[in-house]
């Protein structure tokens, strides 16, 4: 604090001298010092006077215990931080809390030094948003913008000034429990949004309301084997640099300031040690200048990983480029003796202590530490009237309408509406996976929410139906963190008996099933991605009355859903909407709404076909298109390589038709550009919103290149029996690619141009890339 008054009062006096001067005689101006050369200046001079234990404290990440997101808990932390042994701390919310803790770091500690407050603001902060790869489903990455600025100013305004978000992993396993957490299984789409959420979290920095953004889990997190959590990754460079990379390096790109370390194995090094992934990639390659922070307790895990105790592997992560350790405090413990071994250098140490107070200055803590604590922002500016309507509508955006036989849906306003199902009646399991802030209590269930939209009209009754899953134990771990679902006991007969009596009495049966909020995120895992049997057989007893039932579908992950589709006349994929999320569904059940969704990752027909995505490479010996099997061909004996729902895919209360691609020219030059049009009409009844899709294929290349890539999107909307064109600009950068010498670019030569409503229903045409 000291300093930076010093500073700034030697500047503002540099500054005012030369502004006389100037006017006065027209004279050229002094260069006045840049912000980096003033931060820089800043922080050499405080770092001069740290000594090695303090700036070892600055390494330190602790956690405030508030929400459970590991399992260790950080311990003396009052202490540790007067003592300057802390740099930052997470999970610790509200400006009075805050402000205390902070009062210790600037009062009670030597030096001084601001701590930085950290929290998983992943899907809002207190109004919650549907989950991440609900809001990916949207396609609309303005409403994704907007809502990691609501989650910002609500969090800023709660104190924090760090978001463990975007978490920007490639997921093509739908048994990976993080699904949940990511935008899907395609780096074009996942980067588009890695991008806005950066912006919308960061801002320029400068206000009171903005946050820095930790681009997660760097990397490769998603690929976790067998859809494990934390397992093991290994992967090629042509798969890690055309793919799995894009989205955290167009995270970077647009300016996030932090990164966080995955915790897996990737090619034999654990990324927190990964001196390749986090140095030679992230900075010399990417030229990355914020600070890395490890997973939670990530350096100490680097134990069981089998690189050492906790000497060795602190030292292992520090030198590979891990600035900060959350939680392990492997770093506080060790690092001094490995100094004074050797074993790292003081550069090493220096490094990490300056990207860290660096982070610090961007954010003003130095100028003000207080600067996110206002009491009078946290009671006006948190779950407002305007937050909740956003959450509510970006929720309605989010929904994928996957079926509709006859119409069934929207539904009317009047009759009978039996609610049945494990997920109708709970509050908590609404919000998603990672609203470690939601009010869960408050949040309306899916009964309470028909309730508000249906009117007088409608008589809405609810019956369970079923448990979330047979087995007791499951459903326990399956509902973590206050998300219980209420078990009913008696035989399953008789509990699926009331449930059937109930969908006689009505008209119409909402069926509400699928998974709980905690069977997807983080270590939820599960090898049978479908709904649990007993839902199944509780979904059959309903359709047995001959009632039209819609299956409003809970879920953080794609599930496998054959039989439902075969055998249910609507389904609606709803995700974890967040905090209105029931009411949204009911906005769109009813049509308020017009559902616009569309899967940012393939359903797969069965667990085996996993990993299933729709950019994948041809093989040698390619199925032929709607063939099933075929020997000496890639397929399986007893499944097609059909996706149940592809890639793209969502319907709507309205129809599309889609006129054929038009070109301007057939070929261009590198420099050069043409332009890929269509033009879509509403063909239905209702105003509709539609998400355009634009692929190519690179036809022949000198590696192997997918069967399509996505290389743009519009989402439009269209009023009944409208038009529009929609024009693609297609240049030479959207045809690049890292080949094997992992050089970015387009190669000369054909291409297929793709364009329809999912990426499996386009039409398409040919053009050429000419050589220079
Ligand atoms: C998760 C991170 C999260 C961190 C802090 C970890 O277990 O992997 O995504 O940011 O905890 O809560």
């Amino acid at each position: 604090m000291i300093f930076m008054m010093n500073i700034k009062k030697a500047i503002s006096l540099i500054s005012i001298g030369t502004l006389s001067v100037g006017a006065l005689y027209g004279q050229a101006k002094k260069p006045v010092p840049s912000e980096q050369a003033k931060m820089n200046t800043f922080v050499k001079q405080l770092m001069a006077k740290m000594t090695v234990e303090e700036k070892i404290g600055q390494l330190n990440l602790v956690t405030g215990g508030e929400a459970t997101t590991g399992s260790v808990v950080s311990t003396d932390v009052e202490s540790k931080i007067a003592k300057g042994q802390i740099g930052g701390i997470f999970s610790l919310t509200t400006p009075q809390r805050i402000r205390k803790t902070q009062e210790i770091a600037v009062t009670k500690s030597r030096l001084k030094i601001p701590m930085i407050f950290g929290q998983d603001v992943i899907h809002g902060y207190k109004t919650s948003f549907p989950i991440p790869l609900a809001l990916a489903a949207s396609w609309d990455l303005d409403m994704i913008k907007r809502t990691a600025r609501i989650a910002a100013t609500e969090a800023t305004a709660d104190g924090l000034n760090w978001a463990y978000s975007p978490m920007v992993d490639i997921v093509r396993d739908a048994r990976w429990g993080r699904v949940a957490e990511s935008s899907g299984e395609d780096e074009y789409l996942g980067s588009q949004i890695a991008r806005v959420m950066v912006q919308g979290l960061q801002g320029d920095l400068k206000g009171n309301n903005t946050m820095m953004a930790c681009v997660k889990h760097f990397a490769l997190y998603g690929a976790a084997e067998s859809g494990r959590d934390y397992n093991t990754t290994d992967m090629s460079l042509d798969r890690m640099y055309n793919v799995y990379f894009k989205p955290y390096k167009a995270a970077i790109d647009a300016g996030a300031g932090s990164a966080m370390v995955s915790f897996n194995d990737i090619n034999g090094t654990p990324a927190t040690a990964n001196k390749w992934l986090l140095t030679d990639v992230l900075r010399k390659e990417w030229g990355f200048k914020g600070f890395v922070v490890s997973d939670y307790t990530g350096v100490s895990e680097l134990i069981d990983h089998g690189l050492g105790d906790l000497q060795q592997v602190s030292s292992l992560a520090l030198k590979a480029g891990t600035d900060m350790d959350m939680v392990s405090e492997g770093y506080l413990k060790t690092l001094k003796t490995s100094l004074q071994q050797k074993k790292i250098s003081m550069a090493n140490i220096d490094n990490a202590c300056r990207l860290i107070l660096e982070a610090k200055y961007k954010l003003g803590l130095f100028a003000d530490p207080y600067k996110y604590c206002s009491e009078e922002r946290a009671k006006t500016e948190i779950l407002t009237p305007g937050n909740l309507r956003y959450s509510r509508e970006a929720a309605a955006q989010t929904f994928v309408l996957l079926k509709n036989q006859n119409k069934t849906l929207p539904l009317k306003k009047a009759g009978t509406i039996a609610v049945i199902g494990p997920l109708g009646n709970t509050r908590s399991n609404m919000p998603g996976t990672w609203a470690v802030n939601a009010d869960l209590a408050n949040t309306p269930s899916l009964v309470e929410g028909l309730k508000a939209v249906a009117g007088n009209n409608v008589y809405i009754t609810y019956s369970l139906g079923s448990n979330l899953t047979a087995d007791a134990t499951l459903q326990k771990n399956g509902t973590m963190f206050g998300r219980e679902i209420p078990r009913d006991d008696r035989p399953e007969a008789d509990v699926i008996e009331d449930a059937v009596k109930a969908a006689k009495q009505a008209d119409v049966v909402v069926a509400a099933l699928g998974e709980g909020s905690e069977m997807s995120g983080e270590s939820s895992s599960r090898t049978d991605i479908g709904i649990p049997d007993v839902q199944k057989r509780l979904l059959a007893a309903l359709l047995k009355t001959g009632k039209p039932v819609v299956l409003v579908l809970f879920t953080g992950r794609p599930l496998t859903i054959k039989w439902e589709s075969e055998n249910v006349p609507a389904i609606l994929n709803v995700w974890f909407g967040g905090s209105q999320a029931t009411n949204a569904i009911a906005d769109v059940l009813f049509g308020d709404v017009n559902p616009s969704g569309k899967l940012p990752i393939t359903f797969p027909q069965n667990v085996g076909q996993v990993p299933i995505y729709y950019s994948h490479k041809n093989t040698g010996r390619p199925l032929a298109k709607d063939g099933w099997f075929t020997k000496f061909k890639s397929g399986y004996l007893d499944v097609s390589n059909d996706p149940l729902y592809p890639f793209g895919f969502g319907l709507s209360y309205t129809t599309f038709n889609y006129s054929n691609i038009k070109l301007s020219a057939t070929s261009f030059k590198p420099g050069g550009s043409i332009t890929a049009s269509v033009t879509i009409t509403n063909t239905g009844s209702v105003e509709g919103k539609e998400t355009v899709q634009l692929y190519t294929r690179d036809l022949v290349g000198s590696s192997t290149r997918p069967v399509m890539e996505l290389k743009g999107f519009r989402k439009i909307d269209l009023k009944p029996g409208e038009s529009k064109q929609v024009n693609f600009m297609i240049k030479e950068e959207d045809l690049k690619f890292y080949n094997a010498q992992l050089k970015y670019v387009a190669e000369p030569g054909d291409f297929k141009v793709f364009i329809g409503p999912n990426s499996a229903d386009v039409k398409d045409s040919n053009f050429t890339l000419l050589s220079n």
